[in-house]
């Protein structure tokens, strides 16, 4: 028996070493041509903050020939290109365009959330276990480790056994490092506090030298009283924004500085510094500064000069401080986008002479627009407002009272059912959200449904507020997929990270921010952005195909033929790939 088992598996062995043989012989033989296509050698991501679609139609007709008119006129453009998430924040949507997940897959539900773990505010970035690089060394560290599952980047490393290189760059920690993705070589953000480039520990332990190099400069000191005057003449800007500085344009706390052009930018200090650096985000500077230190990035790195695709994301944020200090129906906005439409023309040149964009596939997009300023939206009659969190709280309160202290027994058994900050001892209300204190609903044994229909019913007898969700309401389904509201709501609502009740306010109307022009709704001022995909395999063209920035990770993954981000829900944009 034993024999004949063993005569058995040595003639399975003789066939298995023969048919390898000639497997191997057969292999070996030339091929005609390689019918593998090459893949692009590098993916450019360039991201506008708060750079809503409707910019690219009211100042089109003054972009330059190599910028912004570039990408329109030889990459696909997708002209309905919305978020399909809310809150429509920075992170959430940095996150979606490279994993192609909704904040309810990517984790990334806001800038900043409640960490109901330690009672503490959160970033989306924020990492308390690793280590400022290049700045001071009082400074926050940040890393990608709050991003759940991969970026386009992550799996091209995976897939390249890392050869291919992953870098993100911008002014803000978040929209360089959630791009990027938790396996990426590195990102790099500007420091308010020093003017550096700098990183963290999450990549490294030390700085490249190009890095330092390029930091030992002080490339952000050059513009200390810089003048940021209009690129184009006056008229062009008044016939589309109308006057400089009307009443509801307020420039908040920043000294030294008016709503008027021209604007000299120190800040109110005397040299450079803190309070400079901070002043420099509210100019169009720092992006000059990111172009130039993403060309050092590609020389030095050597990005796109091999085989292996590499991906640089670079996020411009100048756009959105602007965005906030001056609403987007201001000369300033429009001059920041004259400007960045110019520096993207630089960057996309320098691509064009150190890669070539034949080799490139370039990618354009935003994270999100903003609302016109609520005092211009009621004087033009649009209802814009702004809701105060004092009174939306307290209006909650009283019906949590009526509720469950019928009575009016004092103290209130019911004053502690709304999770406090434990420092500031005020609710938390954080991205439209209401936190319950489980603690207390548990020791007084209250039903969170009852509790939650009780607030719900109670926001929404406040003025100003459109719809109201509750946890058990998003996590149970009863939401109508079919309604771009409470769809956005349930893509936005994370159960570890998100709260217990999601507030949703009017078109035109704020929550509570105090901010000149703000954004985060749902509403197609805060969604619709530019998605533009150019390079080998792209149609170019105008495609009026629902789309959103999430599809852009499924749409680059197919082009470099890899395995789709984990939590990918974004579809591949079909109607333009080259057969
Ligand atoms: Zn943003």
């Amino acid at each position: 028996m034993r024999r004949m088992n063993h005569r058995r598996t040595l003639a399975v062995y003789l066939i298995l070493v023969l048919t390898a043989v000639t497997f191997a012989q057969r292999r070996a033989q030339p091929t005609p041509a390689n019918t593998q296509p090459k893949r692009p050698r590098l993916v450019l991501l360039i991201v506008v903050d708060q750079f809503r679609y409707d910019y690219l139609e009211r100042f089109g007709d003054l972009f330059a020939a190599n910028g912004l008119r570039r990408l329109l006129s030889d990459g696909a453009s997708w002209t309905q290109s919305n978020y399909d998430h809310m809150p429509t924040y920075t992170a959430p949507s940095h996150a979606a365009m490279m994993t192609g997940a909704y904040p309810a897959e990517s984790g990334i539900i806001g800038n900043e959330w409640l960490d109901r773990a330690t009672g503490k505010r959160v970033t989306s970035v924020s990492d308390e276990s690793v280590k400022p690089l290049g700045g001071n060394p009082d400074e926050k560290a940040s890393s990608p480790r709050r991003l759940m599952g991969s970026t386009v980047g992550d799996e091209l490393r995976l897939a390249t056994n890392d050869r291919a290189k992953v870098i993100g760059i911008s002014v803000k920690d978040r929209s360089a490092i959630l791009p990027a993705g938790r396996h990426a070589n590195a990102s790099y953000w500007f420091s308010t506090t020093s003017g550096n480039m700098v990183s963290s520990s999450y990549y490294f332990n030390e700085l490249p030298n190009w890095v330092t190099t390029f930091n030992n400069a002080k490339p952000a000191d050059k513009y200390f009283g810089a003048k940021w005057e209009r690129l184009l003449s006056e008229n062009e800007y008044v016939r589309r924004a109308g006057p400089d500085t009307p009443s509801w344009e307020k420039v908040g706390s920043l000294s030294g500085d008016t709503n008027a052009f021209p604007h000299t930018i120190t800040g109110g200090a005397t040299s450079p510094g803190r309070v400079f650096y901070n002043a420099l985000k509210y100019s169009p500077f720092t992006n000059d500064i990111l172009v130039s230190f993403a060309q050092q990035a590609i020389v030095n790195e050597q990005l796109g000069q091999d085989d292996d695709t590499d991906i640089l994301s670079v996020s411009f944020s100048a756009n959105d401080y602007v965005g906030h200090r001056f609403g987007p129906y201001s000369h300033e906005v429009m001059d920041v986008t004259l400007r960045t439409d110019r520096q993207i023309g630089t960057l996309l040149d320098f691509v064009q002479a150190r890669v070539g964009l034949s080799n490139t596939l370039v990618a354009f997009t935003s994270d999100h627009g903003v609302s016109p300023i609520p005092e211009q939206a009621a004087a033009l009659g649009l209802d814009g407002a702004r809701l105060r969190i004092a009174d939306l709280l307290g209006t909650i309160r009283a019906a949590i009272s009526a509720r469950y202290n019928p009575q009016g027994k004092t103290p209130d058994p019911a004053a502690d059912y709304l999770l406090k900050d434990s420092g500031t001892m005020r609710e938390w209300f954080i991205n439209g959200n209401v936190y319950f204190n489980y603690d207390a609903l548990r020791r007084d044994n209250i039903n969170v449904d009852e509790i939650s229909q009780v607030v719900v019913a109670a926001a929404l007898t406040i003025p100003g507020v459109a719809r109201c969700f509750s946890r058990t309401q998003l996590l149970r389904g009863a939401t109508s997929i079919t309604d771009p509201i409470e769809r956005r709501a349930l893509h936005g609502f994370h159960p570890a990270r998100s709260g217990d009740v999601v507030i949703v306010a009017e078109p035109y109307k704020y929550l509570g921010d105090s901010t000149t022009a703000t954004h985060g709704s749902a509403y197609s001022y805060d969604t619709h952005v530019p998605t533009i995909i150019m390079g080998p395999g792209i149609s170019a063209g105008r495609y009026f195909d629902p789309a959103t920035p999430g599809d852009i990770a499924p749409t680059l993954s197919a082009l470099l033929r890899l395995t789709p981000p984990s939590n990918a829900t974004g579809r591949v944009l079909i109607e333009a790939i080259r057969k």
